[in-house]
This record gives structure tokens, C-alpha cells and sequence, in this order.
């Protein structure tokens, strides 16, 4: 259960608890107030009614069947004789007249509550009159009260703890995972992983950072194992052109090399080594320009339709250069405008389309492609740009998009293991996804999906 809606049930137990207990105290009073305190006899009074005063017995045997405290005198109407008493002052076959008997009531009244009832019956009808002391109601209906109160406030409380230990047990289980798993990944162990609840029903915010913390280790684990191809990657680029450089000019200075051409051809390759490393330290530097989040901040709004359909052209023409044949399909009725960087957005597009090319043979087909499209409710421009050449090793396929990784397939091909780590990183910028599709010997599709509601 979620921790808001266990929170919502522990706040309505606290606002609605003082409020039940007003409403059972107040019914509770009523019902024991001592107007309606002697009723409580009523059902033995209301035998009476069917009962015939020519038969004293029962109507006595169902006096007696009241409360023991309670006192009760019997009267016949037509003759004001007291036909039966249990009120010491009063005694059986005195004649009363109803003046008297309120009389009486009336000086006893601080002392006791009366009750005057009317009984029906075949013959002649009857006046009953039933009394309690003051004392012993105030002293039963206290003692009554207080019991009955304690034990339900008792209970209430008793409730309220389970319910209390069960909603802090789920908080602070749940505290605990996130505890022990953040210890575990601030201290680098990123290769266990956070077990996540399955459960619909003990689904709260805890699984949703659990799953969050999973997600975010997986990352982790991804970008160092990034982090380790790309040192590898660069460190075995920058030693190529590195040896080359130390090798001839340790050979120059031992004198290995002595004759003025083989000098001066060395030190040409020395010079071309060393302008290779400083545009790999370019490249370099440029790539991570391009993580910046300043680039992000200053993107502006511009047609991404027309952009789209320049690079079409563009590709066409290229096409024609290179003997590619390019083919374009491009179905975007409507003008959208996006956020985007214009030149960066032409360079990831340009460096997929330079890689079609260069991974292809002549009049191989090349199409770049583009519709509109809707995934789960969400408006998207598709963009794909396929080829029907080499393709890439399926070895290969998740590591495409790092920086320095160069394919199988690449041997022939000149190049850096760059290009597709700054179309990467563009998108990224633009929030836009790259995907690859490829089958070695069949070619190619990159495909881009760029939001567009
Ligand atoms: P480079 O092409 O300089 O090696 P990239 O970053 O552009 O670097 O590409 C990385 C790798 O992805 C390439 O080495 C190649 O193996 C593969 N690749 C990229 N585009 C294609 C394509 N269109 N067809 C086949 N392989 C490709």
C-alpha cells in the first residue's frame, strides 16, 4: 500500500477517533439519562397491559421482574385503592387520589426520579408509579459509563497501535532497503543486484526509488564499463602516432639514421604523427564540448521539418558525388518547430550519411527516410537513414556509439571510432533517441526518434 494513502488512514483515524468518541459518549448519556433510566423496566410494564386487575397475582409477578432498585406502587382508578407497593411510605389498600400521589412525589422528588404509567386492562384501568433513587443511578450509570468508556478507549487504542506499528514497520523497512542500497552503491559495490518488489499490492514510493536506485546502478555499471572501453580505446589510439614519433627520433639521435634523406623522410612522418595526435586532443576536446549542458540551454526553436528536408537534398546531391544511389522519402505535410541546435543537428544527420556511404559499395542504395508517427500517445518525427552495405557484426552493435570503438568491418575504412559517439551525443543534448538496426552483409538502419508534441 502506498505510504500516502497509509499516512491518509492514520490521519483519519486521529481526526475521526475524538469524534466517535464524542458521539458514543453523547449517545451514551442520553440513553442513560434518567428520564429514560426507569423505562428500562418497560418491558415487564408492558406485560401488564394485557393483564385483567382481577388477576393481582400476575400483574405482581411481573412487577416483581423489575429492576430490583426499582420501586413500584399500583393504584385502581375507579376506587384510588393501592392495590400493591413496594414504596415503604405507602402502604397496600390505602386510598390515594391522584393529588395525593403527585403530592407525594413532588416532596420526594430530591430524592427520587418518578415514573407514572397508565395500564389498560379489561376491567377497571390502572395507575402505576415507579421510583429510583438519585443516588444509585448517579453511582450505576458513573460506574456504567466509565467502564464502558475505558474499555473502548482501551480498544480504540489498541487498534490504533497495530494499525500505527504496521504503517511504521512498512516505513521504516522500506527505509532501510533504500538505506542499505544507497550504502551499497556509494560505496562502489555496483555489481549485486537491488532485489525489487513484484507485488502490485506492496507497491509504495520505497519500490519506486528501489527501482529508480536499480535503474540508476545499471547506469552506473553501463558508464563505467563505457568509461573503461573508451580509456582502453584512446589509450591504444594515442600510442600508435606516440611510438611512431619515439621510435625514428630515438633512431635519429643514436644515430641509426644517419643519411640526410632518411632524416628528413623521417622527420616528415614525425611531423604528420604528431599533427595526427593533436587532431585526435582536437576531436577530443570538441566531443566533450558537446556534452556540455550550456548547448542545451541554447537551443532555439526552428523548423525541424525544414531541416529534414534539406538534408534530403543534400543527400541526394552527395549521393550523385560518391556513386551511392540515394533515395529519398520524405512525408512531412506539417511545419513543426522545435528546440535544436541547427549545426549540430546537420553534423549528426551528415556523419550518419557519410557512414552509409563509406560502408557501402558503389550504386549500393542508400534512402533516408521520414513520417510522422504516434507511441504511446506521444507525437514523434521518425527519421531513418539505411543502407544495404556491409553491415555491422552483431558483436559490435552495442558498443557502435563509443567513442574510439571502431567495428570489425572498419579495417578498410578510414577513421576514428567517432562519428557515431557525437551523433550519440548530439541527440542526447536534443533529448532525441538513436537506435540501430543491422544484419552483417545486408546493411543498415539508424533510426531517430525526435518528440514533437
Ligand atoms: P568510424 O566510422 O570512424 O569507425 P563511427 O563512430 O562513425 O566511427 O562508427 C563506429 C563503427 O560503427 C564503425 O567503425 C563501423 O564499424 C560501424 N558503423 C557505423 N555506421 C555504419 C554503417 N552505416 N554500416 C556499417 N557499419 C557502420
Amino acid at each position: 500500500m502506498k505510504i500516502k494513502k497509509q499516512f491518509f488512514i492514520l490521519s483519519s483515524l486521529i481526526i475521526s477517533i475524538p469524534i466517535l468518541c464524542s458521539v458514543f459518549i453523547i449517545i451514551h448519556t442520553y440513553i442513560h439519562s434518567p428520564n429514560r433510566y426507569l423505562m428500562k423496566g418497560s418491558k415487564q410494564l408492558n406485560k401488564l397491559d394485557s393483564v385483567s386487575n382481577s388477576n393481582l397475582a400476575d400483574i405482581e409477578k411481573s412487577l416483581k421482574m423489575l429492576p430490583k432498585n426499582v420501586q413500584a406502587l399500583l393504584c385502581r382508578t375507579t376506587d384510588r385503592q393501592i392495590i400493591y407497593s413496594t414504596i415503604p411510605e405507602i402502604e397496600v389498600g390505602k386510598i390515594m387520589q391522584r393529588e395525593e400521589i403527585n403530592d407525594f412525589a413532588m416532596e420526594t422528588s430530591d430524592q427520587y426520579f418518578y415514573q407514572f404509567t397508565r395500564i389498560p386492562s379489561a376491567g377497571p384501568d390502572l395507575f402505576l408509579v415507579t421510583r429510583l433513587s438519585h443516588e444509585q443511578i448517579n453511582n450505576e450509570q458513573k460506574t456504567k459509563s466509565s467502564l464502558k468508556i475505558l474499555l473502548l478507549i482501551i480498544l480504540i487504542t489498541f487498534i490504533s497501535l497495530i494499525l500505527i506499528l504496521f504503517i511504521s514497520k512498512a516505513i521504516f523497512d522500506g527505509l532501510h532497503k533504500i538505506e542499505m542500497t544507497s550504502s551499497q552503491l556509494a560505496a562502489g559495490k555496483l555489481d549485486k543486484p537491488i532485489s525489487l518488489e513484484h507485488s502490485p499490492s506492496k507497491e509504495n514510493e520505497f519500490s519506486i526509488i528501489t527501482r529508480s536506485l536499480e535503474k540508476m546502478r545499471c547506469e552506473l555499471l553501463e558508464m563505467q564499463a563505457s568509461k573503461n572501453r573508451f580509456i582502453t580505446g584512446i589509450s591504444h589510439d594515442l600510442r600508435t602516432p606516440v611510438a611512431v614519433i619515439k621510435g625514428y627520433s630515438e633512431a635519429i639521435m643514436d644515430n641509426v639514421i644517419t643519411d640526410a634523406d632518411e632524416i628528413k623522410n623521417s622527420m616528415d612522418l614525425i611531423d604528420k604523427k604528431a599533427t595526427q595526435l593533436e587532431e585526435m586532443i582536437d576531436t577530443l576536446l570538441n566531443f566533450m564540448k558537446l556534452n556540455n549542458t550550456e548547448i542545451q540551454e541554447k537551443l532555439v526553436k526552428h523548423s525541424i521539418t525544414r531541416l529534414i528536408k534539406d538534408f534530403a537534398k543534400y543527400a541526394e546531391v552527395t549521393g550523385k558525388i560518391f556513386k551511392r544511389n540515394v533515395k529519398t522519402d520524405i512525408q512531412l505535410s506539417k511545419d513543426i518547430k522545435i528546440p535544436l541546435n541547427n549545426q549540430l543537428v546537420q553534423r549528426s544527420f551528415e556523419n550518419l550519411l557519410s557512414n552509409a556511404i563509406r560502408y557501402t559499395k558503389e550504386n549500393d542504395l542508400i534512402e533516408v527516410i521520414a513520417f510522422f508517427d504516434e507511441r504511446d500517445s506521444k507525437k514523434y518525427i521518425v527519421m531513418q537513414i539505411r543502407d544495404t552495405g556491409y553491415g555491422i557484426d552483431k558483436k559490435d552493435l552495442d558498443y557502435i556509439f563509443d567513442i574510439f570503438y571502431r567495428g570489425t568491418n572498419s579495417r578498410q575504412e578510414e577513421g576514428m571510432g567517432i562519428g557515431l559517439a557525437v551523433v550519440k551525443s548530439i541527440m542526447d543534448t536534443h533529448g532525441w533517441k538513436i537506435s540501430v538496426e543491422s544484419q552483417k552483409k545486408k546493411g543498415s538502419c539508424f533510426t531517430i526518434l525526435i518528440p514533437c508534441n
